[in-house]
């Protein structure tokens, strides 16, 4: 979990792509989940963790987006709107696909879907949806995915209206203190099941229990870090 410290910005990619794929065959991680998105303005800037030599999740792989989303984002509690909007598209965009693919073009979708303001993105008409799927979005182009982040924004705006919030509808399916016992790899969960369901019934897609259930490591809904990774204790302290 350790990475280049000395890569040039320009050299970076090709770098980072080599190392990446060096780790992914290293880390052939097993049943471990693909965490939620997020990922802050890391940009060029060789965070601070580079040569660390901190415990982390296994699943983060030495890619520097990824240990910054990983150490800043991912398990962190999120509440605010269109950032919950955000994560609940881009874990959608994830169906199928490695999460860092999302990760690395977050830019990239919050300059296409309007800083993911669900008023906005519910009112994308045709050409919009042409233009999200034109090979400049540099958004996955998947014509499902795309109607689905619009009829899902149509569908956050009602929830909006009737809990004053997404945050205080979604929140409801947080699971209770009780269910912290020892730590279990899965990719769904009762609660993820049951947060599926009731998002389905309201019209949303792309909303299955695994979609669920990486949403709510995400948005920190449940504290997945393994407990050797440092991470852990910090997110579980809050
Ligand atoms: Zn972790």
């Amino acid at each position: 979990m350790k990475r280049n410290l000395r890569s040039s910005n320009a050299a970076k990619s090709s770098l980072t792509k080599t190392k990446q794929d060096a780790a992914k065959k290293k880390t052939a991680k097993p049943s471990t989940r693909p965490p939620a998105k997020r990922k802050s303005a890391v940009a060029a800037a060789i965070p601070a963790h580079s040569e660390d030599s901190l415990t982390r999740c296994r699943w983060c792989t030495s890619d520097p987006e990824y240990m910054t989303y990983h150490d800043e984002v991912w398990g962190v509690p999120l509440h605010d709107e269109h950032t919950l909007f955000e994560m609940l598209i881009l874990e959608g965009a994830q169906a199928g696909l490695n999460w860092l693919t999302i990760l690395k073009r977050r830019d990239q979708y919050r300059q296409a879907f309007d800083n993911f303001d669900p008023a906005v993105v519910a009112k994308y008409d045709s050409a919009k949806v042409s233009s999200l799927l034109s090979q400049d979005s540099g958004i996955i182009r998947n014509k499902a995915k795309v109607a689905s982040a619009i009829s899902n924004a149509t569908a956050f705006l009602a929830v909006q209206k009737e809990f004053g919030s997404f945050d205080e509808y979604v929140w409801r399916f947080k699971p209770g203190d009780s269910e912290t016992g020892e730590f279990v790899h899965r990719a769904t969960s009762a609660e993820s099941v049951a947060m599926s369901a009731d998002l389905k019934e309201r019209g949303f897609t792309f909303v299955g229990p695994t979609i669920c259930y990486a949403f709510m490591q995400a948005v920190g809904m449940v504290n997945d870090h393994e407990p050797a990774c440092y991470r852990y204790s910090e997110v579980a302290s809050g």
